[in-house]
């Protein structure tokens, strides 16, 4: 639970700076000419690149920084560090297209980038990650629109973000600028070659590995009409060590459902190289999912994720929305031999009270703990219930204690609401754990 501050800012804070180093390169002995048109453009064009550079790297999953930051965090900083490179990119363009209007084979495959790079900016804001377009209530509705922005097949078109990067590496090297040293061709190119690497790495050596390394579904089991529990044989080794709150991307290799992969936490923690998963039904592939045998073969890309809190350091408090019980149902069954010294509290907010799937799991717990305290929330109950109710700012008041370190698994319209009421309550970011299903 307790966060390295130094290798926390430092990482960004090469992110801001690495840009200097090419600068330097491209400059020394001409920083008086910086202000020109040309070479603002060409300082906006280095430091798209790099920022490119670095965005193209953290899509490849770097376990290291997913320890450090989480794995949410490495995504949405991937996210904002590629908007930044194209709003570069793009005054690049502008500043040399003031200098120099006419398009040559270099300018021209420069342009290609962008616009890819534009092109795939503009589908991932508007109907991937929190889409604003794909949020719409009337747009949610037509299937013809939600079959295309289906989220594998927008992932699939994100993919072409690479062949842009490429065109810039192409772009960048045979600019006269960069063939007049060696060192720039080097450097430029040095960079280019490793970000390009990494990548390839994580898409095809690591896709290979995971494949070769899979697992088999034991047992599939339907605990409620729209949540399945799958199975999980003889996980890999690298599972095996996973900590409870863990989540990986997986692919169920059957003509049921495809091959694409989705990130599914383990709902339980690993025993005797085990585990399961709790899959709810929301869209079409994790409907097509009840279909799955066993036996089915399994890829796993992971584990991923930070979100593992401690018991006994800090009291807890443990705040899920429907599905996004799953984490927390991993880590109260491994604390099962542990007995809490410090108060641990839990907020499960679900439409029905059979959407408690396997609640079973924390009443016995707080049965033998307790400093555990289990709230469950029910927003439509089927009759009179003591569980009916909201999670609003009373009811968190009523649990939230200043020490206390919070962990916020749901979805985003539950997400912004309790982050609004947190901030209410004094809590300060740092010790709110957010795990995101999208
Ligand atoms: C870290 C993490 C852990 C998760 N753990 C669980 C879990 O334990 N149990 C569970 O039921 N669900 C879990 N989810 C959510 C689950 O991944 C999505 O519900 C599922 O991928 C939806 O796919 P769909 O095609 O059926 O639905 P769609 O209607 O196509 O998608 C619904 C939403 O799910 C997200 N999504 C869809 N496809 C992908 C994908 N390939 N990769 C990433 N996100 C995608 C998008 O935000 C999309 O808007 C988790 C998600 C994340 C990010």
């Amino acid at each position: 639970m307790k966060k390295n501050n130094f290798s926390g800012s430092i990482w960004p804070a090469i992110t801001l700076l690495l840009p200097a180093l090419p600068l330097q390169l491209y400059f020394a002995g001409n920083w008086y000419s910086f202000w020109h048109s040309y070479s603002l453009g060409m300082a906006c064009g280095i430091v798209a690149y790099i920022w490119f550079c670095l965005t193209l790297i953290l899509a490849g999953r770097i376990r290291y920084f997913d320890r450090v930051y989480g794995h949410d965090r490495v995504l949405i900083f991937h996210g904002y560090l590629a908007r930044a490179a194209i709003g570069f990119a793009l005054a690049h363009f502008v500043f040399k297209y003031m200098f120099h209007s006419e398009f040559t084979i270099q300018s021209s495959i420069g342009l290609a980038a962008l616009l890819l790079f534009g092109m795939v900016a503009a589908l991932t804001v508007l109907f991937m990650v929190d889409g604003i377009l794909s949020q719409k209530r009337a747009l949610q509705k037509s299937q013809k629109l939600k079959r295309f922005w289906d989220y594998s097949r927008l992932k699939c078109v994100h993919n072409l973000t690479a062949a842009a990067f490429a065109c810039t590496v192409v772009h960048i090297l045979i600019a006269s600028s960069t063939a007049e040293t060696n060192i720039r061709m080097q450097a430029m190119g040095g960079m280019g070659v490793f970000s390009l690497g990494v990548y390839c790495y994580h898409k095809i050596i690591r896709g290979w590995q995971n494949n070769r390394a899979g697992t088999t579904v034991s047992a599939v089991s339907q605990p409620d009409h729209t949540v399945m529990r799958l199975q999980l044989n003889k996980l890999p080794a690298k599972l095996v060590h996973s900590r409870a709150g863990q989540f990986c991307y997986f692919r169920f290799i059957s003509a049921k459902c495809g091959k694409e992969e989705h990130p599914f936490t383990l709902s339980s923690p690993v025993v005797n190289q085990q585990s399961d998963l709790l899959i709810k039904a929301v869209g079409d592939y994790t409907q097509k999912l009840s279909e799955i045998e066993p036996g089915t073969r399994v890829h796993c890309d992971g584990p991923y994720g930070h979100f593992t809190p401690e018991p006994n350091i800090v009291p807890l408090l443990f705040i899920a929305g429907g599905i996004g019980i799953t984490p927390f149902m991993a880590i109260v069954s491994s604390w099962n031999t542990i007995h809490l010294q410090k108060p641990v509290t839990l907020i499960w907010s679900t439409a029905t009270e059979n959407d408690m799937i396997q609640r079973a799991v924390f009443d016995t717990f707080a049965e033998k703990n307790t400093l555990f305290t289990f709230v469950p929330v029910v927003t439509r109950p089927a009759g009179a219930s003591p569980c009916a109710g909201r999670i609003n700012k009373k009811l968190l008041g009523s649990h939230y204690t200043k020490e206390m370190h919070v962990y916020l698994c749901a979805s985003a319209r539950l997400r912004k609401a309790v982050m609004a009421i947190l901030r209410e309550l004094g809590t300060p970011e740092r010790m709110v754990y957010r795990e995101r299903f999208g």
